[in-house]
């Protein structure tokens, strides 16, 4: 279990990634650049960004200007982006990277993911990567928005397994199913919408757990999270806030109170069904 946000997990290629990182969704570019730079000097670690956010530019810039503030290097960094469903042939996806690298003003991604499954409409998409990995373009190639049934159809011609799964997933999602389904394939999961885009943070169950161990609820949810071993892209676009979302590792939730948050699962999704997303 990570216990900063310094420490990595090991991936199933043996690459290493930090366990709660910092995401951009949302971000208009020209504000980025501030936000990943308070980011980076907060501590964060991981850069979650996407092709489809069109801030790749700002997180870029972010990221020049975290490293020259704080003195640490690229590979500090973890940056993952993902590959929007309007480039999923095999040309469309390499011309997808490579356009993202020269945004983000990389030579080489750490992660890249296929951002939706579509009409399993993944395979050819999958190739790209499979071939931008093997060239030592991107250090972990993986898969966000797959349900159990898109990773079997991706299991029968992927040569490499995807290092992980980003999926929604918070108190009223806990993904059990998936998760178990994923760990047997050595396949992690990473949780995206966390604090369920803040809409969960009064909840008054989870804020008299949050109560007893004097910590907010946005605290105990990435806490459970910890404990639970799934890893974390967490927003905000304000520094107290990733500072305080980052305190997570000065306590630990009992038993009891890690099966009664688990308990609060509904199968309730804030983004789209990856099986009705029709786009
Ligand atoms: P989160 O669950 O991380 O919630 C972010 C929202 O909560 C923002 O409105 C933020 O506001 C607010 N917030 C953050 N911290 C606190 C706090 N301590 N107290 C009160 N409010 C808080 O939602 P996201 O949807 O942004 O998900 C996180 C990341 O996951 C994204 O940024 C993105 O990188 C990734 N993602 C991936 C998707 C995919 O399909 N693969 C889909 C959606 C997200 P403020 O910024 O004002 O602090």
């Amino acid at each position: 279990m990570i216990n900063s946000l310094n420490d990595r997990v090991i991936l199933n290629n043996g690459t290493q990634i930090p366990g709660l990182g910092l995401g951009v969704f949302q971000i208009p570019d020209e504000a980025t650049s501030k936000v990943v730079a308070d980011g980076i000097k907060a501590g964060y670690r991981l850069i979650d960004t996407a092709q489809i956010y069109g801030n790749e530019a700002g997180t870029g810039e972010g990221i020049r200007l975290g490293l020259k503030e704080t003195g640490l290097e690229r590979d500090d960094l973890f940056v993952t982006s993902k590959v929007w469903n309007d480039h999923l042939t095999y040309d469309q996806t390499i011309d997808a990277f490579y356009d993202s690298l020269q945004k983000l003003g990389l030579d080489y991604l750490d992660l890249y993911l296929i951002h939706w499954p579509g009409d399993n409409a993944f395979k050819e998409s999958y190739r790209a990567l499979e071939s931008l990995y093997k060239a030592g373009k991107i250090k972990a190639i993986g898969v966000s928005n797959f349900e159990i049934h898109h990773l079997e159809e991706l299991e029968k011609f992927a040569d490499v397994v995807p290092v992980i799964d980003q999926v929604e997933s918070h108190p009223r999602l806990n993904q059990d199913k998936l998760r178990a389904y994923a760990a047997t394939k050595g396949i992690k999961i990473q949780a995206w919408s966390p604090l369920m885009q803040g809409q969960i943070l009064k909840d008054d169950s989870l804020k008299k757990i949050a109560d007893k161990y004097q910590k907010s609820v946005a605290q105990v949810i990435l806490r459970w999270d910890i404990q639970r071993d799934v890893l974390l892209a967490v927003k905000s676009v304000r520094p107290e806030r990733m500072a305080s979302n980052a305190d997570v590792f000065d306590f630990t939730l009992d038993k009891t109170d890690m099966a009664q948050i688990n308990a609060m699962n509904q199968d309730f999704r804030v983004g789209p069904e990856p099986d009705d997303f029709d786009f």
